[in-house]
């Protein structure tokens, strides 16, 4: 479940600050939950890591945060805020709005 206020977070012009970072439950797992590997993934293990690293977001205090960054910084991978890289530029030309 994604909180309230994600639902009307704005999207910022410059890239806002990363103190966040450090409070991010991402940095006590393997990173490897968040990107894709060097090697190719197949559709079912893409969305299996997908769902795990997603997991992780939904209970993460600077969700908030690190998609606004996210989306503002245009990061071409992984998940962040809970939002997988397709995901994040369909928000940004609209496609998809940010679920409450
Ligand atoms: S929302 Fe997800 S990717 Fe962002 S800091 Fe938290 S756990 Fe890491």
């Amino acid at each position: 479940m994604e909180s309230a206020h994600m639902a009307t977070l704005p999207l910022l012009t410059s890239a806002p600050s990363t103190s966040w970072q450090a409070h991010g439950l991402c940095r006590s797992v393997d990173a490897g939950v968040f990107f894709p590997p060097a090697q190719f993934e197949h559709k079912p293990e893409r969305e299996a890591r997908e769902k795990r690293a997603k997991a992780i977001c939904n209970e993460c205090p600077v969700r908030g945060e690190c998609l606004e960054w996210a989306l503002s910084t245009k990061e071409p991978h992984g998940v962040w805020g809970g939002y997988a890289e397709g995901e994040r530029k369909q928000i940004l030309q609209g496609k998809v709005k940010i679920s409450a």
